[in-house]
């Protein structure tokens, strides 16, 4: 849509892995763990292990498997230690360098941190400037080092209370994997907007972001982490203490459901891949069309293109070809390359589209660089027609609870109307789920789940620039 510019400011994806027991390799475990989780952050990642004193931990930029060899792994296999915690991250220009990596890692009185964050604190600034006044040091321009200081500060007071200093200042979304003096420890905010689940492999308990990582190290799904939740996990099993009895309007975030979680995750005994198929035939439902085809953006319109074409008895087909090796599109920072690497990420098969009134299923337009190149290679590529369905409401707002995104002037749908964006875009039709259409397919009220991004509810603040 319109020229866009990469903003400075730190926003984060990222992905979060603890293991505490008495596993063979736990950087090993750690290592599969985030490997898993890959799709929540590729710009860093780190694992940290503790045998209940000292912490080793390595960390750097880039993919998982190649900030980890075989050989770094091996240095981090120690033979008594019993904890590990491990982080995927993404951040956008300005905020990367590996010295904002975690998890971030510190040592004070006679005890040990480290800690994996995932979200997004509003009121980082603030904090931080109440604890520099009071002589705290900082040596990142993370939020995720204010968690850290507001338990140095208030580790005397023991690991629950300090942790319950965290949940009263910190506003905004954290869902944390940390070792704490030789524990595991898990927390998740008040309305618990990031995902956070709990498994167990034979003895040895796990903390992660999504099941799917479970599933990956052969681990079981206990539960999910509740929302404003703190677990203790040591020899003596796991402890939990609800932080906060705060009724915070608004809970996880939807677009977990709709994007950003992977398919085989499940998150509030909800598959993942199974909603977004509901998102499908619910669209369908809304916004039928007359087409021979029904083709997904891979992979992120996949699971929502199912349900589609079951619903509306269209042929489901392959026709966009995605080369594994190309990265996400959406992080190229001038808006020219990006269109040049949605061509390089997906190409057509010709013989699918020729002559095809297509139906053209995503799961969001953000700037509108995507669904307007695919439609201008598949119309290229023969098709008569090409109607846009998306599987999620017009993304009017930026996230402040972790998910990156442009500022508002970049995304397609503050500026646009959807008939503006049809245009701009050269599609025949475009149609957005409704709200009340992705309720019904996820479940639940509008106050159960973060939806700021499509209704700027903002309930759990604002970030402050000051
Ligand atoms: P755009 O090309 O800017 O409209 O981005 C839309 C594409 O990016 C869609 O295919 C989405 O699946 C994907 N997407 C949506 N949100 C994000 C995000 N926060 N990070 C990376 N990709 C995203």
């Amino acid at each position: 849509m319109q020229d866009a510019t990469i903003t400075d400011k730190l926003k984060e994806e990222c992905g979060v892995f603890g293991a505490f027991g008495k596993d063979a390799s736990l950087a090993e475990l750690a290592y599969y763990g985030i490997f898993s989780l890959q799709h929540r952050g590729q710009e860093s990642a780190g694992i940290a292990v503790s045998d209940g004193s000292s912490i080793a931990s390595y960390k750097g930029q880039g993919l998982i498997s190649d900030v980890f060899t075989k050989e770094v792994i091996f240095d981090l296999t120690r033979e008594n230690d019993k904890v590990a915690v491990a982080h995927t991250r993404y951040s956008t220009a300005g905020a990367k360098g590996v010295i904002n990596a975690q998890p971030l890692v510190a040592q004070y009185l006679n005890g040990g941190i480290a800690l994996a964050h995932n979200g997004n604190l509003v009121n980082a600034k603030r904090i931080r400037r109440d604890l520099e006044k009071e002589g705290y040091l900082f040596q990142t321009d993370s939020d995720t080092e204010c968690i850290l200081n507001i338990l140095a500060k208030n580790k005397y007071r023991g690991h629950v209370s300090a942790l319950g200093e965290v949940v009263r200042l910190a506003e905004g979304a954290y869902s944390l994997a940390m070792i704490y003096d030789g524990k595991l420890i898990g927390l998740r905010d008040p309305a618990g907007i990031r995902p956070l689940c709990i498994g167990k492999k034979n003895d040895t308990w796990i903390i992660a972001s999504e099941s799917c990582a479970l599933t990956t190290i052969g681990a079981e799904l206990i539960r999910d982490v509740l929302p404003g939740e703190l677990v203790v996990i040591d020899e003596s099993g796991l402890s939990s203490y609800i932080l906060s009895d705060k009724s915070e309007k608004g809970g996880l975030c939807i677009f977990e459901y709709i994007y950003f979680a992977r398919p085989d995750t499940t998150i509030n005994n909800k598959s993942v891949y199974l909603l977004r198929h509901k998102m499908g035939q619910q669209l369908a439902k809304e916004a039928p069309v007359e087409a021979d085809i029904v083709t997904p953006v891979p992979d992120s319109g996949r699971s929502a293109a199912v349900g589609y074409a079951q619903a509306s008895n269209i042929p489901f087909t392959e026709g966009l070809i995605k080369n594994r090796y190309v990265a996400r599109t959406f992080i190229t920072p001038e808006q020219s390359e990006r269109e040049i690497k949605v061509r390089l990420k997906l190409s057509p098969i010709p013989e699918v589209f020729k002559d095809k009134r297509v139906v053209l299923v995503d799961d969001s337009i953000v700037r509108g660089t995507t669904i307007k190149s695919l439609i201008n290679i598949i119309k290229d590529a023969g098709a008569k027609e090409v109607h846009v369905r998306i599987s999620s409401p017009p993304y009017v707002s930026p996230c402040y609870y972790g998910i990156d995104t442009p500022d508002s002037e970049n995304l397609a749908a503050a500026i646009f109307t959807p008939e503006e964006i049809r245009d701009n875009v050269g599609a025949d039709s475009l149609h957005y789920l409704s709200l009340d259409g992705l309720l019904e397919s996820v479940g639940g009220e509008r106050s159960d789940y973060c939806n700021a991004c499509f209704t700027k509810n903002y309930f759990a603040g604002r970030v402050e620039n000051e």
